[in-house]
């Protein structure tokens, strides 16, 4: 089977033999995805005439029930996209859910927001400054949509969700996609257009895909085109030099990997609530996904205190982790996505290996040479301070490493050396820790979680994205923002401060939806 890419209105395949896509525990062949020949230029453009219409002449409510719409649909399929990612991506059920579900519900958290901006088509932000002595003349800033395409290129690793969650944050822009996703997995990405496409929720030209290699997608973008690009570190360098190279260079954003840390406070000892919500979020650390996903906690900081006990708790659980199948219900652990990326990760194993020693690892299971398994371990660095890799090397896989660390400025120090992440946990009562690690790591990273006695058990996860919350990270982590509520839109808009007398800035923002940004 051969995906096809679905551009200008219609499905249409590449020249090429292309590359496979495989059952990750079998290594079996199941797809094959080729973009060779296809005419980027044309989609392109019939995607900014067609769809860039027929969007901006939507109201954000009428946006915002597209994509409810769409919602509805991959509701409808939900079973049929499970067996995908089984088979595709090596998901458990769990695992599957984080990426459908993940997707699923941020289409349906922009379809309420776009519910909530009404019959707009601009949002004004709230207040104006007075520019003139006298009250005759004043500023106030309006965000309008850019008449472009937004081209999204996506991680391996969410199928469903890195495609929705861009595709919600464009529509409700009004802006159209075209849609790339990673062509190892890339098989329930296309089901799911398809199944889109084929229900006639969307307008002509709102969504295109890509199935195959993204090369010369940067040599289509017009100057109000955007390029949001999702992946690793040296992909993201690779495009963010053809794009330096542009005249008028189209926008772009990145979200790339990351070293993220979780730290468990000095008030936390073993006994305590928090020390057994971090040694459990830990675990999902080495297990969910086969610790593929960019928010992932890489580095666990331990205080030196109760380094032992934290990691003889860890270790047993690693221990017991069940690795295999995803289709058996007792699998806790199923594979990385294929041979490559298993490679990948035992080689990036390798590199932190002159910095750690192995704390505890779990049993893998004989499937054969072709199977992609990696097995749970959980390594100690004892000199976090002098080491290099630990902070800097992102083992895409089910892997973490504690650092034990000695007071709360050397946590804060450690958790910087990942020179930028996409999210830290902290797990302490203490307000003077929340603090430390606001002002001193709040730079570093784009979301911070903190857990208290208060919060419990009812925090989402050091690892799941919220699309009320800001997507994205500083430094290595890409400098991207995505998500975040409203202000997800503001990559496919213009900000501009409009400069009028009061009378005129009235009639102006009466049309508009009225947005606190
Ligand atoms: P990748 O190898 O960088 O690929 C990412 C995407 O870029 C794929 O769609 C890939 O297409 C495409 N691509 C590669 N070269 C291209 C080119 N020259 N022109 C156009 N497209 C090109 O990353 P990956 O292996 O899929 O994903 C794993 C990495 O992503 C990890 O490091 C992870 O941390 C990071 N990640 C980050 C986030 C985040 O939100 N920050 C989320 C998920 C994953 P092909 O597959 O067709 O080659």
């Amino acid at each position: 089977m051969k995906l096809s890419s679905y551009l200008s209105g219609e499905w249409v395949e590449g020249r090429g033999a292309g590359r496979a896509l495989v059952n990750p525990v079998t290594g079996e062949e199941i797809a094959r995805a080729d973009a060779s020949g296809l005419d980027l230029s044309r989609a392109m453009h019939h995607a900014r005439k067609q769809g860039g219409a027929a969007l901006a002449g939507l109201s954000f409510a009428a946006r915002g029930a597209i994509l409810k719409a769409i919602a509805d649909v991959l509701i409808a399929h939900r079973a049929e996209y499970e067996e995908i990612a089984r088979h595709n991506s090596g998901n458990t059920a769990v695992d599957a859910a984080i990426d459908i579900d993940g997707g699923i519900g941020t289409l349906k958290y922009y379809a309420r927001l776009g519910q909530g901006l009404g019959d707009a088509t601009r949002l004004v932000e709230a207040g104006q400054d007075q520019l003139a002595r006298d009250p005759v003349f004043f500023a106030r800033h309006f965000w309008t949509t850019r008449p472009g395409v937004a081209v999204q290129v996506n991680a391996f690793n969410f199928p469903s969700w890195g495609m929705w969650e861009k595709v919600a944050q464009a529509t409700l822009a009004g802006v159209p996609s075209l849609a790339k996703p990673a062509t190892a997995t890339a098989l329930l990405s296309w089901r799911m257009m398809r199944d889109v496409i084929e229900a006639g929720v969307t307008p002509p030209g709102m969504l295109s895909l890509l199935c195959g290699g993204g090369e010369g997608l940067v040599d289509v973008l017009g100057p109000m085109d955007s390029l949001a690009f999702t992946g690793s570190a040296a992909t993201a360098r690779s495009f963010r030099q053809a794009m330096a190279s542009r005249e008028l260079p189209p926008r772009l954003t990145v979200e790339a990997d990351s070293v993220n840390a979780t730290i468990l406070g000095p008030d936390a000892g073993p006994g305590s609530a928090l020390f057994d919500l971090a040694v459990w979020e830990a675990v999902k650390a080495l297990s969910v996904k086969a610790g593929q996903l960019c928010t992932n906690i890489r580095r666990i900081l331990v205080p030196k205190a109760f380094e032992a006990d934290f990691s003889a708790a860890l270790a047993a659980k690693v221990e017991a982790l069940v690795v295999g199948d995803p289709a058996l219900e007792s699998t806790r652990v199923g594979p990385v996505i294929n041979l490559a990326q298993k490679d990948e990760a035992l080689a990036n194993l390798e590199r932190l290996s002159a910095e750690t020693q192995i704390v505890a690892e779990a049993k893998l299971p004989d499937f054969g040479p072709n199977a992609a398994f990696v097995a749970p371990t959980l390594m100690r660095c004892d000199d976090p301070a002098s080491a290099h890799a630990v902070h800097t090397v992102e083992v895409f896989g089910p892997c973490a490493t504690i650092l034990p660390y000695d007071g709360v400025a050397q946590a804060v120090g450690l958790g910087k050396a990942g020179e930028g992440s996409l999210a830290l946990s902290l797990f302490s009562n203490d307000p003077a820790v929340q603090q430390a690690a606001l002002s001193g790591l709040g730079p570093w990273h784009g979301r911070l979680l903190m857990v208290d006695d208060v919060v419990g058990k009812a925090h989402t996860g050091h690892a799941i994205v919220m699309p009320q919350c800001v997507h994205g990270g500083p430094g290595r982590a890409g400098g991207g923002e995505e998500l975040g509520g409203v202000r997800g839109l503001r990559f496919h808009m213009q900000r501009s401060a409009v400069q009028a007398s009061p009378n005129a800035l009235e009639g102006l923002v009466a049309q508009a939806a009225e947005a606190v940004v």
